[in-house]
């Protein structure tokens, strides 16, 4: 068969050569070690954790090698494609502040990033491959293929298009040209040059070394649409782009050899790979399995945005999975880029990462903590404009006393982690406001009865009544605490634990006890910041409004 005419009969708008293109986009200019990596996710749907894994990973490398990292996406699968999906990787990306060197939405010289722009392109390589005899029209039917795979399935061979099964392969010029004159649609299928029983060595930087049998299946490498599948969008364009290094998910492992084959057909040095496993999670069984975008709430990047968990934290979660020593690092310091963090793809786990939404909590209250009250103000009111107008409004109108709460217990060597994600932030103070803690009478709210129920009734009594004689807004912190042992004293608490702990049967409790009773009726808490502060932040007014507030409700039971 004549190639060159099969391939003029299957493409006469392509006009081009690949040597153009290669003109086209000049050669990097790359120093050794320098690597290429891209993310190149599809616009399928919502971003998955496992997309911000990923991309992280591609940035890193890149990053650290002095490299280049760029988005492409890959939307040559229209089926699966969902409408606005281009425009939310972004979003979410550029929100966790990935930036890539290059890209959609991001320029650079190698556009188009979108490979549904890029069809000309595909289609001139795979003209070349038909010249060179090593692709073919395929007109076989849904259906023809059912058939296929089902005599297949029964004789126990394997699926695919090879061998007697590939009819096509056989047509002549005479017959491709009735059937495309009938109007029949086609795809362009690759000739693979290999047997059952070829073997191929593979090297993953993460998986090691491996020698897989080859794929022997010609595979489909240009829709009937005209546009190409991943396996020669990605070949062609990683090779323009000049990718050094592929990192993707471990689902497209097993088409490797397949994908090595169309690099080697077309003459193209193949990238270096790296295969990720997927996120898993144990469920509710106690059972591993993979973070799902159907069951998992957390699969979605949008999960951590709308519970205001800090981009910063959220990356320095992300770094844990995917290089374990990360987290002793972190403690280490505290405050350095993580750019400066020994990322290893070699690091990485061959069986995947498990997420853990206790581990997100800590590394985030960890993160927070480590803030100026003035960097949480600005994120949580950030987070607040978008998710939560009241609360954006009481951030607006009474910032110098939010930033006065989120002092408490901040500068100090052991610095409070109370806080996780912003969404939590109005309940962890909600007692700081008298609206708030009067007007919904959190006390009832929290059953201080409850809280308060290893203490004797008329020792909190007590307590409460006297307490507005002691308490002086201008104490220094010690001289306030001597006042509440000297209230300790006078009700029959012991003044020091110590004193109580050797004698308990003398003492109704000890300062310590009093303090709480203080607490709680303060804040409908026991446990909180320190109280001092708390109390100074209120004022004497708020004080005695509680005070009372707590009696009452006492003996109303
Ligand atoms: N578009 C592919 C996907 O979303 C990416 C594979 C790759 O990174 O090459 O799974």
């Amino acid at each position: 068969m004549d190639n060159n005419k099969l391939a003029e009969l299957l493409f006469p708008e392509i006009d081009k050569l690949p040597s153009f293109w290669e003109q086209k986009y000049q050669k990097r200019n790359l120093s050794q070690g320098e690597e290429v990596t891209r993310y190149a996710p599809s616009p399928t749907g919502f971003v998955h954790f496992g997309a911000l894994f990923a991309s992280l990973a591609d940035f890193l490398v890149a990053k650290k090698s002095k490299g280049v990292v760029f988005l492409r996406i890959e939307d040559t699968d229209k089926k699966r494609e969902v409408l606005g999906g281009v425009q939310e990787i972004v979003n979410t990306l550029k929100s966790f502040n990935i930036n890539f060197d290059e890209g959609e939405s991001f320029g650079g010289e190698y556009g188009p990033y979108i490979q549904s722009e890029r069809e000309e392109i595909y289609k001139t390589y795979a003209k070349e491959l038909v010249k060179k005899g090593k692709a073919y029209p395929c007109f076989c039917s849904e259906s023809d293929l059912e058939h296929m795979r089902e005599k297949q399935e029964k004789n126990k061979e394997n699926i695919g298009y090879h061998g007697e099964y590939a009819v096509c392969r056989n047509l002549s010029y005479e017959q491709i040209e009735q059937k495309i004159k009938n109007g029949e649609k086609f795809v362009l299928r690759f000739k693979c040059p290999y047997n059952e029983n070829d073997k191929v060595e593979i090297n993953d930087i993460i998986r090691g070394k491996r020698v897989v049998p080859q794929n022997i299946n010609d595979v489909v490498i240009i829709k009937s649409n005209g546009l190409p599948p991943y396996n020669l969008a990605h070949a062609v364009d990683d090779h323009l782009m000049q990718t050094t290094l592929v990192i993707r998910g471990d689902e497209w492992f097993s088409s490797l050899s397949e994908h090595l084959q169309l690099f080697e057909a077309l003459g193209f040095t193949p990238p270096k790979y790296a295969h990720i496993s997927p996120i898993q999670k144990v469920d509710e069984n106690g059972n591993r399995r993979k973070l799902s975008k159907r069951k998992d709430p957390e699969a979605d990047m949008n999960f951590f945005a709308e519970n205001g968990y800090p981009v910063g934290a959220v990356k320095d979660y992300i770094l844990t999975l995917l290089n374990s020593d990360f987290e002793q690092w972190r403690a280490q310091n505290p405050k350095e880029d993580i750019l400066n963090f020994d990322f290893s793809l070699k690091k990485m786990s061959a069986s995947g990462s498990l997420f853990d939404i206790k581990k997100l909590t800590d590394i985030s209250k960890n993160y927070i903590s480590g803030l100026t009250n003035i960097e949480v103000y600005d994120l949580a009111k950030s987070w607040a404009e978008k998710y939560d107008k009241q609360l954006y409004k009481n951030f607006v109108d009474n910032k110098n006393y939010w930033l006065d709460i989120l002092n408490i217990d901040r500068n100090i060597p052991k610095p409070r982690k109370d806080l996780s994600h912003f969404k939590e932030i109005f309940e962890t103070y909600n007692y700081m406001f008298d609206e708030e803690f009067i007007g919904k009478n959190i006390l009832k709210e929290n059953n201080i009865f409850e809280l308060l129920s290893a203490y004797d009734k008329e020792a909190v009594l007590k307590v409460l009544q006297e307490y507005p004689k002691f308490y002086d807004e201008c104490d220094e912190q010690s001289v306030w605490f001597d006042k509440i042992k000297d209230l300790s004293e006078k009700i029959g608490f012991a003044r020091e634990v110590k004193e109580f702990k050797q004698n308990p049967e003398k003492f109704k409790g000890h300062c310590g006890d009093v303090s709480t009773i203080i607490r709680v009726a303060i804040t409908g808490r026991t446990q909180t910041p320190n109280l001092y502060e708390i109390l100074k932040l209120l004022g004497k007014d708020s004080i005695s409004k509680r005070l009372k507030l707590a009696l009452e409700v006492l003996n109303s039971k």
